[in-house]
């Protein structure tokens, strides 16, 4: 007897609020027995791209999810479209070398390019995609410094002009703020409406004939020894495939089929709060050029502009998902940026799980000879997601896709995983003390 699942209903989010239409409703909920070649775990933008590699090479396909397409990290995160790691790439390049940092950033701009073309192919054009780039904003002098020689030694050493300096007045005149003494743009970035993206590739897979399953949780995954198939337990039915693709990140731990892919990261809440809309005069003061812009902060703030509202987020280690902590913490580093924004309502608060690894960079491999994961994306996997789906698609079907250091040999659970969400406070902590006193 299998236990009843818990319906979840998508986070009360500014995406929600902007959705144009009823949620992609075309994932019933599985109600009978299936036998496919690959089963998909997870409707997010991973899980949604594996779809896409596997239908275009017309491999037969099914996405399976715990809840509603998007309700994870793909529906509720800031819809930020980089060209990076967590990993800077002259940091690549010290510690792997000049040929690994440079497929690496051939990998991070593929990402970019895959967005556009997803948007393009599907006529996602309700997910506004813009490629206004992205500026990050420098809170010292010394942060400056690092991010400006960072762009020197990409545009020296892999002929990329695409990050380009600021002064202080640019910075300013652009933002709004007065809180920083400069920056890097990086051309190769923009913004989009996550939601809408997440549900436009899903309605492209169902117009492609591949079958979504939402409120279809994996219990159980098994193989019986000499059985050729995996069979994935849910409470409508089983799932029969020769490959799984286990596409479900910093979520995995949903269930107990999915939770070793869990211990592979560190989870960090993520929070985010939109306002209002602003009065016309901030309007158009605030962010000008419609871009994304973070700052260098270890515990790094993130703001955009979307329908006319301030849109600010940040990690917050300290909270649990759907806790109401951490919001005013972030309103109070939104105000003290933009002091013009002391009165404005915050009319949206939510937050969600990001999945951070330990060598900050994405991961993907097999489990098994019959298993692929893909996960990590350490807070930016908008980009990244949507090309490493696709690349997991190519290892199920035994290809050899170029991964760099993304490749991984196998599950490396995290040490001492169970100690990481104590662990993850100390390190915030000591961040934000960092971060105080301007270390
Ligand atoms: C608040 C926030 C802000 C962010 N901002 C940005 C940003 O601006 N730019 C950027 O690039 N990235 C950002 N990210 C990260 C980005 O959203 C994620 O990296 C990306 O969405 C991961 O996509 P995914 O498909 O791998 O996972 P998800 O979208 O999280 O999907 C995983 C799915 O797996 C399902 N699932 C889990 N277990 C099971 C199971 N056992 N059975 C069936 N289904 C299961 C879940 O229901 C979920 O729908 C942010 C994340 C958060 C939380």
């Amino acid at each position: 007897m299998l236990a009843p699942t818990p319906k979840r209903p998508l986070p009360d989010t500014l995406w929600r609020a902007l959705a144009s239409d009823a949620p992609f409703s075309a994932g019933a909920t599985l109600a009978r027995d299936l036998d496919v070649e690959v089963a998909i775990i997870g409707a997010g933008y991973s899980g949604l791209s594996a779809a896409y590699a596997l239908q275009k090479r017309g491999v037969e396909c099914v996405v399976l999810d715990a809840n509603p397409v998007g309700w994870g990290a793909s529906g509720r995160n800031g819809g930020v479209v980089s060209s990076k790691f967590r990993l800077s790439f002259p940091t690549i390049h010290t510690l792997h070398g000049l040929d690994t940092a440079k497929r690496m950033h051939r990998l991070a701009h593929e990402g970019v390019r895959v967005v556009e073309s997803f948007v393009d192919e599907f006529g996602i054009g309700r997910a506004r995609f813009e490629h206004t780039g992205s500026l990050r904003c420098a809170h010292t002098e010394r942060a400056l410094a690092a991010i400006c020689a960072e762009a020197d030694w990409v545009r020296t050493t892999l002929n990329d002009t695409s990050m380009t300096v600021q002064s202080r007045a640019e910075v300013e005149r652009e933002t709004g703020s007065k809180g920083f003494v400069g920056g890097v743009l990086s051309a190769d970035a923009g913004t989009i409406l996550p939601l809408e993206y997440v549900r436009g590739l899903a309605r492209g897979m169902t117009a492609r004939g591949v079958p979504i399953c939402e409120s279809t949780p994996v219990l159980k995954m098994h193989r019986a020894s000499g059985d050729a198939r995996v069979t994935l337990v849910t409470p409508g039915g089983t799932v029969r495939a020769k490959q799984v693709i286990v596409a479900t990140n910093a979520y995995s731990d949903l269930t107990s089929a999915t939770a070793p892919y869990q211990r592979e990261l560190v989870p960090f809440r993520s929070a985010m709060i939109a306002t209002e809309r602003l009065p016309a005069d901030l309007d158009a003061r605030l962010m000008v050029e419609r871009r994304s812009y973070t700052e260098t902060r270890r515990m790094m703030k993130w703001f955009r502009k979307v329908d006319g509202r301030m849109l600010f987020g940040g990690r917050d280690a300290f909270g649990k998902e759907g806790q109401m902590t951490g919001f005013d913490a972030l309103q109070r580093a939104m105000v003290s940026l933009f002091p013009d924004l002391a009165e404005v309502r915050i009319d949206y608060r939510w937050s969600g799980y990001v999945g951070m690894t330990f060598n900050s960079l994405p991961h993907v491999g097999r489990s098994d000879d019959a298993t692929t994961f893909c996960l990590g994306y350490n807070g930016a996997g908008v980009a990244m997601a949507s090309l490493l789906g696709q690349h997991a698609a190519a290892l199920a079907l035994g290809e050899t896709p170029e991964l760099s250091l993304l490749g991984a040999p196998g599950l490396r659970p995290v040490p001492f995983h169970s100690l990481r969400a104590p662990g993850v406070r100390l390190v915030a902590a000591w961040y934000q003390i960092l971060d105080a006193i301007g270390a």
